[in-house]
């Protein structure tokens, strides 16, 4: 007879570790099975690595700037193997604060990799193959994603590199192409440009930063061109030339166009790690895309199977996995349990100027039938901004038009700029409370900060503002 817990969990991600976190607490005994490391591809492979190197080249463009500020010191160089070692050393240290979660709460973790077989039973592979069994009351299926490549760039890991890649380099390329200008790509193209690598970046949509309100991704379209960065978009890749000099690629491009670079990231979104995580006759469906197809409350087709995380097709984001965990420990629990509104989840991007966004779009709410209005205001009037010496940006609100032309119910709250990614909150908060703009323009933002441009933005639609 295989062990048998309330709940087994394939992959320990942040959609994985935070059932297997959530679901101790409340006293279920539960097993997790990872075949690499907890914390999947958020903690060694994603969210954190990534906006380390980014927060280098914050700390990097504050010291090329640092004279404005009558601070006297050398030009800014890089080491980037101190850079990585720094960014290692936040990751083991959340690995092991993780590690020691876990334990603490009595959560077996298992290592290998797990495959559902009917009766709710999962058959584990050891990395020296060998096989056991165990057998979960519930199932969670949270197995994540991987990178996507593209016909015509294979990975090498020498010139073709995806994120995995990316974030263990030794050295940064002297010249890149970043193909794909999604938030992974314009993040990657931002810490690039800024650390003195020539990007190049290409996108074969009409805009970088699709699914992003245009005014905020436009900040950024902006400000990259300023720092250099070649953006073309509308153009698809054929594929690239390694040559001769065996340091260098040529990358093909739209019609016959071509550039020469050191190395190509391809960052053109993530696919399921669904391979091999189900036997024959578990009931659990795939869609053709590799998703495990789940309803609004993470329920498999299969009775007490359940699926987190990126492996189902809803926003690949960290928190929605969280997000995800705990509604479904929720009814693992018989506890009530009201399903994500994801038109409405919070969006960070950490590039530089940041992007943060919760709720619709203003073309989005136009689409969906709202007579809307809006209201914009940029940092450059905001004394906090300038003090910190980052005026790029703005906050845009979208809020139903009521029948004075004022703002009613906040639909959209997106912003670019300086620390919006921390901004968002209360941003959020207002748009799934469904609150009105006079609801949130009576809140009292503090001075100076960013958060009162915000406020001052929201407090327009009333009809009457202060600064703005
Ligand atoms: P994963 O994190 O992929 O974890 C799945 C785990 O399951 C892995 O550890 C894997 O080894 C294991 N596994 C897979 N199959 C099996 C099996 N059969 N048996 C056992 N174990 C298995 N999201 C954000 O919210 N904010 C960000 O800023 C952000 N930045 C990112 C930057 C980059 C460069 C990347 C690549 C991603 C970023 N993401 C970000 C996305 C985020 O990392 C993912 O949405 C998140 O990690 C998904 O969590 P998950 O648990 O579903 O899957």
């Amino acid at each position: 007879m295989p062990d048998s817990f309330d709940v087994v969990i394939v992959g320990g991600g942040p959609g994985g570790y935070a059932a297997a976190l959530y679901g101790a607490a409340a006293g279920l005994n539960i097993a997790m099975i990872e075949r690499d490391k907890v914390g999947g591809t958020c903690l060694h492979r994603g969210c954190i690595p990534a906006k380390e190197l980014l927060e280098t080249a914050a700390v990097y463009r504050t010291v090329a700037e640092a004279k404005e500020f009558g601070v006297l010191t050398d030009q800014p160089g890089l080491d980037f193997s101190l850079t990585q070692a720094r960014k290692q050393r936040i990751i083991d240290n959340l690995f092991k604060g993780l590690s020691g979660m876990l334990k603490q709460r009595k959560v077996t973790v298992i290592a290998g990799s797990g495959s559902l077989g009917p009766n709710n039973t999962v058959t584990v592979e050891a990395a020296d193959g060998l096989l056991s069994q165990v057998h979960g009351e519930r199932v969670i299926l949270a197995a994540g994603s991987v990178p996507r490549t593209i016909p015509g760039f294979d990975r090498d890991g020498k010139f073709v590199l995806t994120s995995d890649e990316v974030l263990s380099l030794e050295a940064l390329p002297a010249r890149v192409v970043v193909i794909g200008g999604g938030a992974i790509g314009c993040e990657f193209a931002s810490m690039m440009i800024d650390l003195g690598t020539k990007v190049t970046l290409l996108e074969g949509l009409p805009k970088i930063l699709p699914g992003c309100d245009e005014d905020a991704a436009n900040v950024v379209l902006r400000s990259f061109k300023r720092r250099g960065m070649e953006v073309i978009t509308g153009v698809a890749v054929t594929g690239h030339t390694p040559n001769d000099d065996g340091v260098s690629t040529t990358v093909h491009y739209g019609e016959g166009q071509s550039v020469v670079v050191d190395a190509v990231i391809v960052s053109v979104g993530r696919r399921p790690m669904s391979d091999n995580l189900l036997q024959p006759g578990t009931g659990v469906v795939v869609s053709e895309r590799g998703f495990v197809e789940v309803d609004e409350f993470c329920r498999t087709a299969a009775p007490k199977i359940f699926a987190i995380g990126d492996v189902i097709a809803t926003p690949a984001l960290a928190h929605i996995g969280f997000a995800e965990a705990m509604l479904v420990i929720k009814q693992i629990m018989d506890e009530p349990a009201v399903p994500i509104d994801y038109g409405k989840v919070p969006w960070c991007i950490y590039c530089n100027p940041e992007v943060a966004f919760a709720g619709l779009t203003e073309q989005a709410a136009k689409d969906a039938g709202y007579d809307v209005v809006v209201a914009k205001h940029k940092f450059a009037g905001n004394g906090r901004a300038m003090i910190v010496g980052g005026t790029d940006g703005l906050v845009k609100v979208i809020a139903q038009r009521k029948a004075d032309g004022t703002g009613g119910k906040i639909l959209g709250v997106h912003m670019a700029g300086p620390w919006v990614t921390e901004q968002l909150g209360q941003a959020y908060l207002a748009v799934n409370w469904e609150a009105t703009v006079e609801e949130v323009a009576a809140f009292i933002q503090p001075h100076p900060s960013m958060s009162e441009l915000f406020g001052e933005t929201v407090l327009s639609l009333t009809g009457r503002s202060l600064h703005g």
